[in-house]
């Protein structure tokens, strides 16, 4: 096969494997910076160039769209959906996951156990906010966050008030959320590739830290799931319509939550977590899927 790896770096961790496992079963790999690629949205002939150059049909792509390229890294996904190239995660799937607020409704609506949360743009009654999910602790989120940067816990009612007050002062809307504390500082990071858990691992938060993300000095370690943990984590990534996803869940007293779902997960932590070869695993279901014009919905959406 022909496969576009659309990375903005290829010496990234995750881009390297792909690209090793890809070349390894005897396929053609070509990495492409999505913000290079440029396109002609014509009428019946939609094409994709890159560097002065008609890209040749590709048989699949393997998006790596980073948050910060979410918008345009999609519109080129989307186009190749319309040229009938297979995208291993369809660009409406990672438009859903990328936006907190709709993938907590979406799961929600699915009834998969998520964490008591609030949401609000504009709110008169901070103190009727607070209230609606049961008062502090409580953990604050900004929606365009990631690595843990502006996610915040207001261990009192006062703390959360002013905190809450100063992110509505900036403009930005906010998600007010049960802070998890038997949780202890650690999640649980499951790998969906196909509908099915093949690696999982934990992440605990150094020493004084809630937050968990490797980027915030969290330790990755290989960990057992329960059977229930497992099919949460299964059917949050069906519900996002994610083919490959990071699914990660905090372990409560009533049972697993899930936090959110991410449709690029890394694959440094978990492969060496776990010694598993996800990259492999990626590779393999592409193999087996990547039909011309099998996309479900070939850029509609
Ligand atoms: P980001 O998208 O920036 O990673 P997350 O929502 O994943 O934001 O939050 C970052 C970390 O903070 C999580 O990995 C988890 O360790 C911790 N955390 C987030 N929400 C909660 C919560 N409701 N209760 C306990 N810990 C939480
Ligand atoms: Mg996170």
């Amino acid at each position: 096969m022909k496969i576009g790896i659309l990375s903005r770096n290829r010496r990234l961790y995750s881009t390297r494997r792909l690209i090793e496992a890809a070349e390894e079963r005897g396929h053609e790999v070509r990495v492409l910076d999505v913000l290079r690629c440029y396109m002609n949205i014509t009428s019946h002939r939609p094409s994709m160039h890159y560097r002065g150059e008609n890209l040749e049909p590709l048989d699949a792509v393997i998006p790596r769209i980073g948050a910060s390229v979410t918008f345009y890294g999609t519109a080129v996904l989307r186009q190749f959906e319309m040229m009938g190239v297979y995208p291993l995660n369809e660009s409406v799937a990672i438009s859903r996951s990328r936006d907190k607020l709709r993938s907590l409704q979406l799961l929600s609506r699915k009834g998969i156990g998520l964490p008591v949360t609030g949401f609000a743009s504009k709110p008169d009654d901070i103190q009727d906010l607070i209230k609606m999910v049961g008062g502090a602790p409580l953990v604050i989120k900004l929606l365009e966050g990631t690595q843990g940067i502006g996610v915040v816990l207001a261990e009192t009612r006062k703390a959360a008030e002013s905190v809450i007050e100063s992110f509505l002062g900036l403009k930005a809307s906010v998600l007010v959320q049960e802070y998890i504390k038997e949780a202890g500082g650690a999640d649980i990071r499951c790998l969906v590739v196909d509908g099915k858990v093949v690696a999982s691992m934990k992440r605990q938060a150094k020493d004084g830290e809630f937050r968990s993300n490797i980027h915030r000095g969290g330790t990755a370690s290989l960990i057992k799931i329960t059977p229930e943990e497992r099919s949460t984590a299964v059917r949050a990534a069906k519900t996002m319509g994610l083919n490959v996803c990071g699914v990660d869940i905090l372990r409560s007293a009533h049972g697993p939550l899930v936090m959110e779902v991410n449709s690029s997960p890394g694959l440094e932590g978990i492969e060496q977590a776990t010694g598993k070869d996800v990259a492999g695993l990626i590779i393999t279901f592409m193999e087996k899927n990547a039909k011309a014009g099998k996309t479900r919905t070939r850029g509609r959406g």
